[in-house]
């Protein structure tokens, strides 16, 4: 699949449910809605779907949501996507997750095909966290990162870098990433939904976090570089990687290789855009895969050139989606 700016796209993330058992303030609403059950796609959908965008060219897939552990059944997908894998048809399956659930997951994950799953953890400051995700334990998110380890899976943590909030522990979480062995990315919190004036506030650029962490850490810029958008710097002191994904400061549209499928069965082909196609209805309409192929590759061919994020006091958000519906 290339697409009308002659990207290749060979990553599909998907969103296996927007439920979630966390709350992170950036994310979504202290009472969020959630999608009525029969708008979810189920597993097997779900698998048919995947094996769909693998014939298409897909040969990344990263299950994400909401909290991908929370959904029942997750394992009756991880594992014939395991097998696309085994098969050669897949080149990797990883996992985005709050690690909430991972003490009691880790084993099964590792035993699917997963390899490599991300931590979402802002802060090692149990109240910094608790804030963060409104009402979060540290210590269970702590001992289910230990458990994935121990289970064999390469860990990277993921971390928004907010002004006034998580700040401070940035160095704390560099220097605890480096004694677990782990990479270390940092993100720019992206104008997703409504957009309060607390949260203009709270935007920090990464280029001002990399100059504070300077001051202990020596950061050599690397040519590392992944599927993702990250940019990376090796940490000379603790030989682990800091990558940093600035949507805000630095675009990265130009070599953007992905499209985001919903948990309701939306393709959407930019984050900061609102625009989507719906397969479910496809999916549930016909037996053949003939449809839903040509549907997805007449919206690959129209996949916007880019976002148009902007953030500031009074400047409306992009997308009403937040990251949660989206699947981050
Ligand atoms: N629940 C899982 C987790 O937290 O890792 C997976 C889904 S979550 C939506 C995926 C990622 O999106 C998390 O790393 C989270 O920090 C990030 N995220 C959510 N809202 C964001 C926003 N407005 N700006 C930047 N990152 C955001
Ligand atoms: Fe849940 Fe992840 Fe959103 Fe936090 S960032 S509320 S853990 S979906």
């Amino acid at each position: 699949m290339i697409d009308s700016f002659g990207r290749p796209i060979t990553y599909l993330r998907v969103s296996v449910t927007d439920r979630c058992n966390l709350r992170c303030f950036y994310c979504m609403t202290d009472d969020p809605e959630f999608l009525p059950r029969r708008d979810i796609l189920d597993i097997e959908e779900l698998e048919r779907l995947c094996r769909v965008f693998v014939r298409l060219g897909v040969r990344k897939i990263r299950i994400t949501g909401g909290e991908p552990l929370v959904r029942r059944g997750i394992m009756d997908l991880l594992r014939p996507l395991g097998q696309e894998i085994a098969a050669g048809r897949l080149r990797e399956l990883c996992l985005t997750t709050n690690g909430m659930q991972l003490a009691r997951f880790a084993p099964a994950l590792a035993a699917t095909g997963v390899r490599r799953i991300n931590v979402s953890l802002d802060s090692l400051d149990a109240d910094v966290f608790r804030r963060i995700t409104r009402g979060g334990d540290l210590a269970t998110v702590l001992h289910g990162v230990s458990a994935a380890r121990d289970a064999g899976l390469a860990v990277k943590i993921n971390a928004v870098a907010l002004r006034g909030v998580n700040d401070g522990g940035l160095g704390d979480l560099v220097a605890w990433c480096g004694e677990q062995g782990f990479d270390l990315t940092l993100i720019e919190t992206m104008p997703l939904g409504g957009l309060a004036a607390s949260r203009a506030m709270q935007y920090l650029p990464l280029d001002e976090v990399r100059r504070h962490l300077a001051r202990n850490w020596t950061l050599v810029p690397s040519d590392y570089r992944t599927d993702g958008p990250a940019r990376y710097w090796d940490i000379r002191e603790t030989g682990c990687r800091l990558g940093c994904i600035e949507a805000m400061s630095h675009c990265f549209c130009a070599s953007c290789n992905r499209v985001r499928l919903t948990a309701a069965g939306s393709l959407n082909l930019c984050l900061g855009r609102s625009d989507s196609v719906d397969l479910r209805t496809l999916l549930r309409t016909h037996d053949s895969d003939a449809h839903l192929e040509r549907a997805i590759l007449a919206a690959v061919a129209a996949k916007p050139e880019g976002h148009d994020f902007a953030i500031g006091a009074g400047i409306p958000p992009v997308s009403f989606r937040r990251m949660y519906q989206t699947g981050g």
